[in-house]
């Protein structure tokens, strides 16, 4: 069966999604994108999408960081979601990838007075991390992007340079993951992921002006520990020795989902093990965004009907 993506208005063959070498994006990567997940319920024989509206939402707060007057509305882009993921028919778990970007043909560095367009694409998507055993990370060398360089508030292709730069220098060293230290030494947030940890049985994690994304994952993951596990959340500045010294290191994200760092710099967090905080989250978390709790089926969009 073949897959099928949104490009220049219309639904089409995803071979037939193609950019011009000269087009602005690609040459200053000025565009901003999402991830997002859909889950197959094979009990409900239904894909759900997770807080797609969350996404897309953050989505239009990019694109006006980037200087982009999206004429789609948030239900308009969850409209084209839908009919992308109907046409691809997947009946497993899969990552959708939205992207609004300057598709002009032109030359010069700048943002305003350029044509934009906005492209889906969708493909099956498994684990992004490990999520059975504990990865390993290490403090990078690189730091991360501020807020006065490449804002982390909108999710900007140009700055996953600066994330790219981490992941392989962590990656070609032997480790899973980076971790991000703020220009100041404060810790940030992982290549793709935000970062908590548990010291005494409360939940620390880092405030948004640490130059991280404001992460959907990790909203989720505050509300599900202080509702529904009954758990403290404090938002604040993490040391980079606390990762030293902390009860359990966990990253999350769209696509790395609740993953459990296991080592980071050569010491180990904890026993090594995924700690009990985490498993409690990480089985919360897969048990909501698959539609098993009730209480948050709001926060998924079914996508075949009948
Ligand atoms: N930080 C960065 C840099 C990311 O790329 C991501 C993944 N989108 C996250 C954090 C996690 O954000 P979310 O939970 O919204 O996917």
């Amino acid at each position: 069966m073949g897959r099928y993506a949104y490009f220049q208005g219309q639904v089409v063959p995803v071979e037939e999604a193609r950019v011009s070498i000269m087009t602005h994006a690609f040459n200053y990567g000025t565009g901003c994108f999402e991830g997002i997940r859909a889950y197959w319920n094979d009990e409900h024989q239904q894909l759900y999408v997770f807080r797609m509206r969350e996404h897309y939402e953050r989505m239009l707060d990019s694109c006006k960081i980037l200087r982009i007057e999206p004429q789609q509305s948030v239900e308009d882009l969850e409209a084209i979601t839908l009919e992308v993921l109907r046409r691809n028919g997947d009946r497993e778990d899969v990552y959708i990838r939205p992207l609004f970007y300057k598709s002009e043909m032109a030359v010069g560095v700048r943002l305003h007075g350029l044509a934009h367009d906005f492209a889906l694409f969708a493909v099956p998507f498994g684990p992004y991390i490990d999520v059975e055993r504990p990865i390993r990370c290490r403090v990078s060398s690189w730091r991360h992007v501020t807020d006065v360089m490449i804002p982390m508030r909108a999710k900007i292709c140009g700055s996953y340079v600066n994330a790219a730069l981490a992941k392989s220098e962590a990656a070609e060293d032997g480790y899973d993951e980076a971790i991000f230290l703020t220009t100041d030494g404060h810790v940030s947030e992982g290549s793709a992921e935000n970062l908590f940890i548990v010291r005494r049985g409360k939940l620390i994690t880092t405030p948004v002006y640490e130059d991280i994304l404001e992460g959907i994952t990790r909203a989720t993951v505050i509300q599900l520990a202080q509702e529904v596990l009954g758990i403290e959340v404090e938002e604040r500045p993490i040391d980079r020795t606390e990762l030293y010294v902390a009860d359990e290191v966990f990253l999350v994200g769209t696509g790395a989902q609740v993953s459990a760092v296991g080592e980071v710099d050569h010491r180990r967090v904890g026993r090594g093990e995924m700690g009990p905080i985490t498993r409690r989250i990480q089985t919360l978390y897969f048990d909501t965004v698959k539609g098993r709790v009730e209480a948050f089926r709001h926060w998924l969009t079914p996508v075949y009907q009948g």
